[in-house]
């Protein structure tokens, strides 16, 4: 990372009105979230369950909900940090029209973003719900009873499983969330991907529809990606330093009187 590079991004932030920020696991990893991809990342460690065998097979249920009861997942005390900071620094000051995140971890409402500007492509990991009526559980209730019954209660309201809130391969998309990720991603004049491998689809499609609607597209991860040959700027480097550098460069170069 060189300082012309983070000032490059600078100068793209401030002479744009309205930015996208598309998060993935990269941004998380700081806060101890290890990612899908990297080395010693959840892939190399566990496998993930389908949401059809999450639905069909009571074992495959009994191991998910170990996994997250025993905090597997690394989530439970995680904590915002740099990256995020700037981002919610960004949204706050009026740049950021929706952070899009493919993070399931809350660490950007947890960073002051407001809930209505954070579009979650893939749920959220830090409470349940059913799978039919969508009411919302807490986990620990659930827990107390996994540790006593070896499973999770049906829903109360309409005796449908409860899943995490998360989506799982397999399992459609969230309707609301992708027509909400597709408005933001036309309406914007620059978008910016942060720490996503830009592998996973349909959530990886949303920086082309970006860029062929004529946004200007940068880049920021720690490795390449499949989409660094259309963006304006690629940032290779770790997101907290760069993102906290940008941010001192934006206030430099008059963010305020933006
Ligand atoms: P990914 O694991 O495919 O890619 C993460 C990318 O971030 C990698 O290319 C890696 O090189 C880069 N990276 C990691 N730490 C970095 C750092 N400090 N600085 C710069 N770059 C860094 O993640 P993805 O593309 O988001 O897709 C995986 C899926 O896994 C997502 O759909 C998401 O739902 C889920 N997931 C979420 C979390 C979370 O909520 N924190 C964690 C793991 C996986
Ligand atoms: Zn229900």
């Amino acid at each position: 990372m060189t300082v012309s590079t983070t000032s490059d991004l600078a100068k793209l932030i401030i002479q744009s009105s309205r930015v996208v920020i598309f998060t993935g696991a990269g941004i998380s990893t700081e806060s101890g979230i290890p990612d899908f991809r990297s080395p010693g990342g959840v892939w190399s460690k566990m496998k993930p369950i389908q949401f059809q065998d999450f639905v069909d097979d009571p074992k495959m249920r009994e191991e998910s909900w170990r996994r997250k009861f025993e905090g597997r997942d690394g989530m439970a005390n995680a904590q915002p940090n740099k990256g995020h900071l700037a981002v919610a620094e960004l949204v706050n000051r009026g740049k950021v029209s929706h952070v899009i995140t493919q993070n399931v971890d809350n660490l950007h409402q947890n960073s002051g973003v407001p809930d209505d500007k954070v579009i979650e492509l893939h749920g959220n990991a830090t409470y349940a719900k059913c799978l039919n009526c969508n009411r919302a559980y807490e986990f620990a209730p659930l827990e107390l009873a996994f540790q006593k019954q070896g499973e999770v209660p049906d829903c109360e309201h309409c005796g449908s499983m409860i899943k995490t809130a998360t989506i799982s391969f397999g399992q459609p998309m969230p309707e609301r969330e992708m027509l909400l990720a597709q408005q933001a991603t036309i309406a914007c004049d620059l978008f910016i991907a942060i720490g996503s491998s830009l592998l996973v689809y349909p959530a990886a499609s949303f920086p082309l529809k970006a860029k062929q609607n004529g946004a200007k597209l940068v880049i920021l991860n720690r490795e390449p990606t499949e989409l660094d040959a259309y963006a304006e700027l690629v940032i290779h480097g770790e997101i907290g330093p760069v993102l906290s550098q940008t941010i001192a460069q934006c206030l430099d170069q008059g963010l305020d009187q933006a």
